[in-house]
C-alpha cells in the first residue's frame, strides 16, 4: 500500500492566492484535495487533513510525519498574474535518490494533468526552500522528513487562478489527473 499524504497548501484563515473574481486558492485546493482523497484504493491510501489556518512548519511536519508517508503531494494554484499557461510541478529534495524519484513523479503527474485539464505543462526543479516575493519562505518538507519512509515529494501548482477552477467538473478532472499520474508512477516504482 502506497501511503500518500495530501497537503492542501492553504485552508481556514489562509486564503492563498485570490483570483480576479474573488475565487480563493484555498477553496479550489480544498475541493480538489477532497476529490483526490476519495480516489484511494487499489494500492493507494490517501490521507488528507483539512487545514484550519497556516500552521507553523514544525506543526505541519509533525502532522505529516505521524503517517510515515511514502509520498507527499502539496497542492497549490498560482496567482492569476502567473505567466505560465498551466500546471507546474515542483520537485525538490536534498536526497539524490528521492530527488530522482520525485522528478519522475512530477513527470507522470504533469502527463496526467495534461490529459485531464489540458496543457502545456512543465516541470520545474527548485531548491527545497523557496522564497516568496515578500521574503518569507515556505516548503521545507523533505529535509525535515529525511530518514523516514518518504519516497517522493512534489508540489503541484495547478495553474494560475482562473474562473473555470470554481467549476466542480474542473476540480474533479484536476484530481483525476493527479491520481492518474501518481498511479502511473507507482506502477513504474513496482517494476
Ligand atoms: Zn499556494
Amino acid at each position: 500500500m502506497m501511503r500518500v499524504v495530501i497537503e492542501p497548501g492553504h485552508g481556514g484563515k489562509d486564503p492563498g492566492a485570490v483570483g480576479p473574481n474573488g475565487l480563493c486558492e484555498r477553496d479550489v485546493i480544498t475541493e480538489v484535495s477532497h476529490f483526490l482523497a476519495s480516489k484511494g484504493g487499489d494500492g493507494i491510501e490517501y490521507i488528507l487533513k483539512r487545514r484550519t489556518a497556516f500552521p507553523s512548519l514544525a506543526a505541519l511536519f509533525a502532522w505529516m510525519s505521524r503517517f510515515k508517508p511514502d509520498v507527499i503531494l502539496s497542492l497549490h494554484c498560482d496567482s492569476a498574474a502567473a505567466t505560465h499557461a498551466s500546471a507546474i510541478v515542483w520537485c525538490y529534495d536534498p536526497d539524490k535518490d528521492r530527488y530522482c524519484r520525485s522528478a519522475l513523479l512530477a513527470d507522470t503527474i504533469l502527463a496526467g494533468l495534461c490529459s485531464h485539464i489540458g496543457g502545456p505543462t512543465r516541470v520545474l526543479t527548485a531548491p527545497y526552500l523557496r522564497r516568496r516575493p515578500d521574503g518569507s519562505t515556505y516548503m521545507l518538507l523533505p529535509g525535515v522528513l529525511r530518514g523516514r519512509a518518504l519516497r517522493a515529494s512534489v508540489l503541484v501548482e495547478l495553474g494560475p487562478m482562473h474562473p473555470r477552477m470554481a467549476e466542480v467538473e474542473w476540480q474533479s478532472r484536476a484530481a483525476c489527473g493527479v491520481d492518474a499520474g501518481l498511479r502511473r508512477w507507482v506502477k513504474q516504482e513496482e517494476v
